[in-house]
């Protein structure tokens, strides 16, 4: 069933044209900042855009702009990931899965980030996650215990995701539109 979802999911947002998606972005980016109150944060978890996943980039900036810390995750092996500060969009590489990866190598110890911005391929109104079936949030965030957010475009936001007692659910969800609600 994950794996149907997962595979429906990704091929649907695979159609999506640059246009959809940089405006689709901009709209999220909107919602965030009217959704939460950034400023008393200082550190901030987010992930460089794989294929036509939500683009928070522009945001990254402002905040690079205004001081704050961003870091972003980087893959050590099969099963562990952290996350490491980058000074500017461009201070990455290309890592596991054509992914851009911090340069950066002085981890950021987890509960020190405020917040982190979490891709997906599903959410659901349960506020669990799809992801690619790696599992690496679901053992990052197993003992994280500051703000978890789920960024995806409202088609990506469903009723219903299996979920498992290691799936890990986010606080909230925030798509491009804040009316799209849980229907059955
Ligand atoms: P995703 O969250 O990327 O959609 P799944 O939820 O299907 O992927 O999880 C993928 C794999 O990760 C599963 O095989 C699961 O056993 C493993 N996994 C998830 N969380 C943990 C954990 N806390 N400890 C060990 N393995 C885990
Ligand atoms: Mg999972």
């Amino acid at each position: 069933m994950k794996e149907y979802l997962r595979k429906k999911g990704l091929a649907l947002r695979k159609q999506m044209h640059q246009d959809e998606v940089n405006d689709l972005s901009k709209k999220i980016i909107k919602q965030i900042k009217k959704q939460i109150d950034l400023m008393p944060y200082q550190v901030f978890g987010f992930y460089m855009p794989l294929g036509n996943e939500v683009d928070l980039r522009p945001l990254m900036r402002e905040l690079i702009d205004l001081r704050k810390t961003i870091v972003i995750p980087k893959v050590h092996d099969q099963y562990t990931m952290d996350f490491y500060p980058i000074e500017t969009i461009n201070d990455v590489h290309k890592g596991h899965f054509g992914v851009l990866e911090p340069n950066c190598n002085r981890k950021m110890p987890k509960n020190k980030i405020d917040i982190i911005f979490i891709p997906g391929i599903y959410f659901s109104f349960q506020n669990y996650r799809l992801g690619f079936g790696a599992g690496y949030y679901d053992r990052y965030l197993k003992d994280y215990y500051q703000e978890k957010v789920g960024i995806c475009y409202s088609f990506q936001h469903i009723n219903n995701i299996p979920s498992q007692d290691y799936d890990i659910p986010m606080d909230f969800i925030i798509t491009e539109n804040p009316s799209h609600q849980p229907h059955n």
